[in-house]
């Protein structure tokens, strides 16, 4: 193998990244990490994370990703806040172009991550944290007692639906159409629930703010078969129409799997050797930042076997 600037550059310093570069540091590799905005991706943007293990009284999600930072610096991993623009995988060592410059390394590490679908209706952004959410899993709390709505028909949407109906009096599925796309199993546990109510053949519109933070009040609903128009009353919408992965870098370069997410199984190895991928972008069930971060710790061990048995 040719020489190179790095050992190892991770794209994307979220929590899958920082791990990937904590334990290729810790291993002696020397690691870039470029990340656009700040460290810990996705996860900064969370409030208060109560389900990563460690932190009784539940973490700050921007710390904790620049603890995730501070903890893979201690190794010798480096940051640049460079924005990504070009990737080139199958030469070796791989080239990495960023607005600013270009990197070689022996080994890259995906860690893009993957950002929830928005409903792109207007005044979704501003109420994020004040009556609009993505994630049950991680602001469900926040609606505790509360009456809220559930948009999707998917199985993430019967996932959220369920999670809130333990605790949430009233769950509300709002669906586009009158059929669900979610498996029987998860429509019979939400038939079973008792305080689910399905809401067919409507889409979001807008929605009704009030009180001193200008809170979600209610959504108004259009039907998708006569076209009229009603308010549902409610505190929290969940949106759970889908996942868009963050994989315009690699499209074309690496397999993707049918939903467009980077194709690796629990080795986090791509279809491109030396080419891992970790965290929300990489196909799995489960994504949370626990199972990002175990990614990243499997990464890592793949990188430093593929440096041993190519250098
Ligand atoms: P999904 O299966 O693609 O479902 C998205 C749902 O949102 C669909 O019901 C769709 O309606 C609706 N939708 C899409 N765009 C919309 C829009 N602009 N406005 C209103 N509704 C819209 O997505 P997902 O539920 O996130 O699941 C993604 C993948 O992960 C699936 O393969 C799923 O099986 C898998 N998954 C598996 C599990 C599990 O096995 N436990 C859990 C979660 C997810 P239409 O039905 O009309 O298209």
């Amino acid at each position: 193998m040719c020489k190179a600037d790095y050992d190892m550059i991770v794209v994307g310093g979220g929590p899958g990244g920082y791990t990937a570069a904590l334990y290729g540091a810790r291993a002696g590799l020397s690691v870039l990490v470029l990340e656009m905005l700040s460290p810990g991706g996705q996860m900064a943007t969370t409030e208060n994370v109560d389900n990563y293990p460690g932190f009784p009284e539940g973490a700050d999600g921007f710390e904790l990703g620049e603890k995730m930072q501070q903890g893979a610096h201690r190794f010798g991993a480096v940051t640049r806040f460079e924005e990504v623009k070009a990737l080139y995988l199958e030469q070796n060592p791989k080239r990495v172009e960023t607005a600013r410059g270009a990197y070689t390394a022996h080994t890259v590490v995906l860690s893009t991550g993957a950002n929830p679908r928005r409903l792109a209706v207007p005044g979704e952004e501003a109420l994020a944290g004040r009556g609009v959410a993505y994630c049950a899993t991680c602001d469900g709390m926040y609606y505790r007692g509360k009456e809220v709505a559930v948009l999707g028909g998917g199985n993430s949407a019967a996932e959220e639906a369920l999670y809130l109906s333990k605790i949430c009096p009233k769950v509300y599925l709002v669906h586009r159409r009158d059929t669900l796309r979610a498996e029987k199993s998860s429509v019979q546990a939400m038939q079973r629930a008792g305080n689910i109510e399905f809401v067919w053949n409507a889409t979001v519109e807008g929605f009704v703010t009030g009180g001193e933070r200008g809170s979600l009040q209610a959504l108004v609903l259009k039907s998708t078969q006569d076209g009229h128009t009603w308010q549902l009353a409610c505190e929290g919408a969940f949106v759970a129409i889908g996942r868009v992965p963050n994989t315009a870098l690699v499209a074309g370069k690496v397999h993707l799997d049918a939903q467009g997410y980077v194709a690796a199984d629990e080795t986090t190895r791509t279809s491109v050797p030396g080419v891992f991928a970790v965290g929300d972008v990489r196909t799995k069930a489960v994504r949370q930042i626990v199972t990002a971060a175990a990614d990243g710790a499997v990464a890592a061990h793949f990188a430093q076997e593929f440096i041993e048995q190519h250098l």
